[in-house]
């Protein structure tokens, strides 16, 4: 079994200072890629700031013998993401791949949430992707190569009490992902996102002890890293990951219910069929959308 290796290529990983983000790090760079480790360094809600869990990844990866540089930039602000993919560009000369990773929390449930809880999440996850993968976007494009990974979440995908605010943005990222895998994809540019289960700060809280082990973090990476590799085709894919699973998550219509005649007692009536699922038409609805978009370029 060949090696997938990344020599010569260059990888930015936002939030790698800690959890996933780091070990996503660690393996990327022991495999050969040039590492930019990103990371505010502040409280699991975002608070404060430290340029100490950087520095310490960026530490270990030369220590492995591998070649990386820090970024304290917040992926949440334009300056921040610019900022990001600017450390790529002065110390490695090029992006080839993004893991949008960094993420915050603000639990609370839906009746006691505020304004600040909801605004503060949705900042990091879905404008800090945005604005990280703009700022590296037209140098993927330019150079006709690119691999982005998104960082999507079960709490997304399925719903989990007290999460609106992460919920909403985890699935914006999977609607993030499909329209950016459309829009790359005459460059070469591969967008896809997991939605990871795994033991960190972030979920240590709640996981039951016994996970630690089973849903260590160096069992999501590989998966992040088989998708950063120049032979992965797939592009606009979400992948549940954990505990030494993969599983595509993917969204279906099911084969729907029809009348001429549509009514509120018709549907009613008519639940049944509306709510079935089989045969699911995902896969042909999605070509179809997919077509008619290629067409709009
Ligand atoms: P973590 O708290 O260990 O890591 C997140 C990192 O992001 C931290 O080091 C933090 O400093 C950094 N960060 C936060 N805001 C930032 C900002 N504005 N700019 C730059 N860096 C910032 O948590 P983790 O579990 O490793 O989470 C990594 C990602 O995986 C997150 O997006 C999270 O939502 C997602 N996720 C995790 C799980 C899980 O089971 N651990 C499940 C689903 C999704």
């Amino acid at each position: 079994m060949s090696e997938l290796r990344f020599d010569g290529k260059v990888a930015v990983v936002t939030g790698a200072g800690n959890g996933l983000g780091r070990s996503h790090a660690l393996l990327l760079a022991e495999r050969g890629a040039k590492v930019v480790v990103n990371d505010l360094g502040g409280a699991l809600d975002g608070t404060g700031a430290s340029s100490g869990p950087a520095a310490e990844v960026v530490e270990t990866i030369k220590k492995n013998g591998g070649e990386a540089v820090a970024s304290t930039d917040n992926v949440a602000t334009p300056e921040g993401a610019q900022a990001i993919i600017q450390t790529a560009l002065d110390a490695f000369g090029r992006v080839d791949i993004l893991v949008n990773n960094a993420g915050i929390l603000r639990d609370r449930s839906f009746g006691k949430m505020t304004v600040e809880e909801f605004d503060a999440v949705l900042a990091v996850h879905v404008r800090g992707s945005f604005l990280v993968t703009r700022a590296a976007f037209p140098h993927m494009k330019e150079q006709a190569y690119g691999r982005i990974i998104n960082t999507s979440s079960p709490a997304g995908l399925f719903g989990n009490f007290g999460q609106t605010n992460y919920s909403t943005a985890k699935m914006g990222l999977v609607g993030f992902t499909k329209t950016l895998a459309i829009e790359g994809a005459r460059a070469n540019i591969k967008v896809n996102a997991i939605a990871p289960v795994a033991w960190t700060r972030m979920t240590q809280s709640i996981l039951p002890a016994e996970f630690e082990q089973k849903f260590s973090v160096d069992r999501i990476s590989p998966l992040v890293a088989y998708l950063a590799h120049e032979s992965c085709e797939t592009t606009g894919e979400v992948f549940s990951v954990g505990g030494g699973r993969v599983a595509r998550v993917f969204v279906a219509e099911g084969p729907g219910w029809r009348t001429d005649e549509i009514s509120p007692e018709a549907i009613r009536d008519n639940w049944e069929a509306i709510m079935a699922e089989q045969p699911y038409l995902t896969t042909e609805l999605g070509k179809q959308a997919q077509a008619s978009m290629e067409k709009m370029l």
